[in-house]
This record gives C-alpha cells, sequence and structure tokens, in this order.
C-alpha cells in the first residue's frame, strides 16, 4: 500500500476545502450537449476588457518570450497616479485572491486568530484553514457584516480581520463611519483587510474611499481586482494598498514573477479606459434594477446589492433549481454550503440578451419545481 500522503500534508491542509468556482461553460457543453450556454455565475464583466486593455495585449504578444518585470514598475506607477498613492504602498497579485492569501501567508500561523463575517467571501476561510489559524466567524447582521460584532471579536491572538466591501454572495457594504468605528476599535498589531475587489460598481455617497486612510491607519491593507469591472479575470491581476512595511512584507512572500507581462500591460491600460469603466458601470445599473424588478414581479425576495451580482431567494432549496437550470443552459451560483445561504442562488448580472434569457428559464423552472 502506498503511503497515506494526507497523513504527510500540515495540520491546515489536511482539513481544507478547495475552493468551488463558477462551472465552466465548456464542461456544461460537454455534459449536456448543449451548444447554447450562458453562465451567470463568476462575477465577470459581460462586456470583457475594454478596446485599449486587448490592444495592449497585442502589441505585447512578441515579448512573450521575456520574464516579466518583476517589480511591475509601470503598473505600480499607473495604479499610483490613479489612485493617488506612493508605489512603495502598492503590492501586485496574480489576482486580488493572492495578495489575500500572502497576508495571511506572511501574518499568521496556527497559534492566531481571523475574523471575518458569516456569508462572507470563501477565500477567507481558505487562507486561514491553510495556514492553520483559527477562523472567527462573526453573525451577520441584514446579510451584511456586523462591525460591531467583528470589533468585539477581537482577541490576544486575532492577527487579520477581513471587511469585504461589497461582500460577495451579498452585495452588501460598509459606510465609511462604520468602518472607521472598527478601525478605531482595532488595536495597531491587528491588520484590518478591506476587500474592495468590486468598488467600481459602487454608487453611493457614504461608501469609503480606504485608499486615503493609509496614513491614518497604518493597520489597513486595501485589496483590489482587476477581473471584475475592468473584464481581466482570466489574466489574474490584482493588489493591495497598504504602509510601505507591510507592502515590503508581503512582497518578500510574492512569487518574483506572480503578474505575467500580459496582465501588467492590459491592466495599465484597463485603469485608463474610463469609456469602457462607464459602459461597464451602466450596463450594470440598468440590468440589476431590471432583474431585481422581476424578482419582485416572481415574487422572490432578493438581498439588495451594490455589486454586479445578486442573490435570489428562490423560496426553497436552491440545489434542484440551479440544477435545472444548467439543463436550461443556464450557469449561475449555488451559495449553500460555506456561504450558508441554501435557498438562495447568486446570479452575475449578464448583457441584456443573457438577463432576459435567464429570467425566463429561471420563471420555467420554478413552476416545474414546487417549493416543499
Ligand atoms: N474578493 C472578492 C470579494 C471576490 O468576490 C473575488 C472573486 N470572486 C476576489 C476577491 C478575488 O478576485 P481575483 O482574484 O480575480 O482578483
Amino acid at each position: 500500500m502506498s503511503c497515506d500522503f494526507l497523513t504527510l500534508a500540515t495540520a491546515g491542509v489536511q482539513k481544507l476545502q478547495p475552493y468551488q468556482p463558477g462551472k465552466p461553460m465548456e464542461e456544461l457543453q460537454r455534459e449536456l450537449g448543449l451548444r447554447e450556454v450562458i453562465k451567470l455565475a463568476s462575477n465577470e464583466n459581460p462586456l470583457g476588457p475594454g478596446t485599449l486593455a486587448r490592444e495592449a495585449v497585442r502589441a505585447q504578444v512578441d515579448e512573450l518570450g521575456r520574464y516579466p518585470d518583476g517589480n511591475g514598475f509601470a503598473l505600480k506607477q499607473t495604479i499610483g497616479e490613479r489612485v493617488g498613492v506612493r508605489t512603495d504602498t502598492i503590492t501586485l497579485g496574480n489576482g486580488s485572491n493572492d495578495v489575500l492569501e500572502l497576508i495571511v501567508r506572511a501574518f499568521c500561523t496556527s497559534g492566531h486568530e481571523v475574523i471575518f463575517s458569516q456569508h462572507a467571501f470563501a477565500v477567507y476561510p481558505i487562507a486561514t484553514q491553510a495556514v492553520g489559524a483559527t477562523a472567527v466567524v462573526t453573525a451577520a447582521r441584514d446579510w451584511g457584516h456586523d462591525l460591531e460584532a467583528m470589533a468585539c471579536a477581537i482577541s490576544e491572538r486575532t492577527r487579520v480581520i477581513f471587511v469585504a466591501n461589497p461582500n460577495n454572495p451579498t452585495g452588501t457594504w460598509t459606510s465609511s463611519e462604520t468602518l472607521k468605528y472598527l478601525l478605531s476599535s482595532t488595536p495597531d498589531d491587528v491588520l484590518v483587510v478591506v476587500d474592495e475587489a468590486y468598488r467600481e460598481y459602487v454608487d453611493e455617497a457614504h461608501y469609503p474611499n480606504c485608499a486615503a486612510w493609509i496614513e491614518d491607519y497604518p493597520n489597513l491593507i486595501v485589496s483590489r481586482s482587476f477581473s471584475k469591472i475592468y473584464g481581466l479575470g482570466g489574466l489574474r491581476v490584482g493588489y493591495a494598498i497598504s504602509h510601505p512595511m507591510v507592502a515590503d512584507i508581503l512582497n518578500r512572500v510574492r512569487q518574483p514573477f506572480n503578474v505575467n507581462n500580459l496582465a501588467m500591460v492590459a491592466a495599465v491600460a484597463a485603469l485608463k479606459d474610463e469609456e469602457h469603466i462607464a459602459a461597464s458601470t451602466e450596463l450594470n445599473r440598468l440590468e440589476l434594477a431590471r432583474l431585481t424588478q422581476a424578482f419582485t414581479a416572481m415574487g422572490l425576495s432578493y438581498v439588495p446589492s451594490v455589486g454586479n451580482f445578486v442573490s435570489v431567494d428562490v423560496g426553497r432549496d436552491a440545489l434542484p433549481v440551479y440544477e435545472a437550470l444548467l439543463r436550461e443552459g443556464v450557469i449561475v451560483r449555488p451559495i449553500g454550503g460555506g456561504y450558508e445561504m441554501p435557498n438562495h442562488l447568486r446570479i452575475t448580472v449578464g448583457l441584456e440578451s443573457e438577463n432576459s434569457r435567464f429570467l425566463k428559464a429561471l420563471e420555467k423552472v420554478l413552476s416545474d419545481t414546487s417549493p416543499p
């Protein structure tokens, strides 16, 4: 009998449950022999990348034989200008997922606690478990994060607090005032990570500009993504903004070339493509409203969202509904399991035609599968 390799893995890894991504379109096409499949399951921009990013990638193809700039000089310069931060506060990541993991890997061991909310983004428990740290999960309030409960959960062992703003999969958000309350209740040696993967979609007067707070709160880390509004999910690029000393530590643990050539030139171009950003937010605004109006008309409740997705309560176990939608060629995201929302499905806001097709399929499926 060969070795039971699981016993050799670290204690954290032994209990690790891998992240469940949205089902790939090709997989559903293969499994069900369907040609026309739509995917509203991974919070991607339905318009894809903008013209400037596409052109930048094409122009870079001949350079693929070269290693990327390991310090990401050009991308950090552009982020610095656009966001209004010094380049020594920036850490680039292979997606923002990478920086979230780097933070836990650099700062937490089995003796530490990591605080996050019920219904929060699934990578927080995974990153915590991977290093054998203890997850402290605070109960949600109205589906959103309860920052008072998070502040109360801080102990001597707490090293990191994750706040998703907005949160995935609930689309809930936290105001400047509430976030400042948490930051001022947090000891200096506890890192507060504000995950802003969807920030560009938010149109709320009291939504914070945390990147401007780094000097006031040296224990604050802000993470951002190019996978959402910038339409570059397939390239894997994101970044963190933090105190330069924290950035220096994160840069020690990251792989030397964690962001590739194409991702870097595309990200530079995407940051400058204001037309594409405007078109993407406008499409999202209109179509999110259309989806939620249709849910109300169907008698379904949903969690009000400021992101490019919305979680709808289908009034029964959502898994059979998800499976029936797959048979209609529509991929959405079930969020039972770790997200603890077994009656909800998370729908990414797609193109007008995709949302219409989804709504038609949902109506059909719900009338075929009656609630218990
Ligand atoms: N944070 C949140 C809240 C997310 O939903 C996601 C992606 N689903 C990420 C971070 C990671 O995105 P990426 O690694 O593509 O930047």
